[in-house]
């Protein structure tokens, strides 16, 4: 149902004065009987046609959809009135459906953070793709990128074509074969990703998969943040050759790989093997541990890292907890809780639904 007309015979807010003006009737409540009205000579509206005037200035031949307060006050200037004017203005605009279509998209932050942190190395595996590139070498188009939400170890290959096969595969030769099963592996819902085959491999595995929203990116923040490393480490290296991206992507992963990150304050590295990799200044300029290689002992001490590992693991998980609660406390700042209850209704971004290329400026929001 669309409109509901009120009887314009029926009982309205007019009613007392007129009883009061034709046989001088107070009305019982006193508070009532006190009222003021400082305003010029205005002609006084009864519910029904107060919401004729609030239509015809909103949406008729002369309206534009105008916001609430304007919209009451531009009714009240034509020389109306009742009473309740602006809260009904307000109520009005919030059932106009056209003004909810092309209304100003919320950016305000609705939920708190939830923080996601790894129990163990290569127990929660992030998977995003990336791209499209420029095709290099081999037709490659795509990069999927694999991120360890502990040690934020990487994983990248460049794709030539994006199939659910080319995930499992990834999954199975650069993760599984390599470091171990991972527990949890959380990517958007796209296509490749949220796929009847994909569901059965990660189940032949015992891996649970959970999807993250494809409006939402944010939701795989830990990825989405290893995605802008790579992409930043990989464009000042091109100059002008675009699509040798993915000759370049080995290099930028053993940077990266080798870089200490805020979250943990240890390189990927040391968490995933127990030791810091030889990076070549250590060969330009040598290091004491190149110049004093000694494969006795280099043995004996790898083992004794590996003994202390545990430690260094369980430091790097308190301070990525900390890390978190860090950023938990400034995103949750800015929270205005909105909540939905099962059976409210939603308009949808439409953003990425295809209209604002089929309409251009004029889309819908
Ligand atoms: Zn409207």
């Amino acid at each position: 149902m669309m409109e509901v007309n009120t009887d314009p015979s029926s009982s309205s807010w007019t009613d007392p004065i007129i009883l009061y003006l034709q046989d001088g009737t107070a009305p019982a409540d006193k508070q009532e009987e006190m009222r003021s009205f400082s305003l010029p000579l205005l002609r006084c509206l009864t519910p029904y046609e107060a919401e004729y005037a609030l239509r015809e200035v909103h949406e008729g031949v002369y309206g534009s959809h105008i916001g609430a307060r304007t919209l009451a006050h531009k009714v009240l200037r034509q020389g109306y009135y009742w009473p309740n004017m602006y809260k009904d203005a307000i109520q009005f605009i919030r059932r106009c459906q056209k003004c909810q279509f092309f209304t100003h998209l919320i950016h305000q932050l609705a939920e708190e953070l939830t923080t996601l942190v790894a129990p163990r190395p290569f127990a929660q595996l992030g998977l995003d793709l990336l791209g499209p590139f420029m095709r290099g070498v081999g037709g490659v188009t795509h990069l999927i990128v694999g991120v360890d939400y502990f040690t934020k170890w990487v994983e990248a290959r460049a794709l030539s074509n994006l199939t659910t096969k080319k995930v499992e595969d990834f999954v199975f030769i650069s993760i599984i074969c390599r470091y171990e099963i991972p527990s949890q592996i959380v990517a958007d819902n796209g296509t490749q990703f949220n796929c009847s085959s994909f569901w059965d491999f990660c189940s032949s595995y015992g891996i649970k998969l959970q999807f993250t929203s494809v409006y939402h990116p944010e939701s795989n923040g830990m990825v989405e943040s290893v995605n802008k490393c790579i992409l930043k480490g990989i464009k000042p290296r091109l100059e002008q050759h675009k699509a040798k991206w993915a000759d370049e992507l080995n290099n930028v992963l053993w940077t990266y790989r080798t870089t200490s990150r805020t979250a943990t304050c240890e390189t990927p590295y040391h968490l995933a093997f127990g030791t810091e990799a030889v990076i070549p200044i250590e060969i330009g300029v040598p290091s004491f541990r190149v110049t004093h290689f000694d494969e006795g002992r280099n043995g004996q001490l790898l083992r004794e890292n590996l003994d202390l590992l545990d430690e260094v693991k369980e430091e790097a998980r308190l301070r990525t907890l900390v890390y978190k609660q860090k950023i938990a406390n400034f995103y949750n700042k800015r929270v205005q809780p909105r909540t939905f209850k099962v059976g409210d209704l939603v308009l949808r971004k439409a953003g990425l639904t295809g209209y604002e290329t089929r309409f251009g400026k004029l889309a819908p929001n």
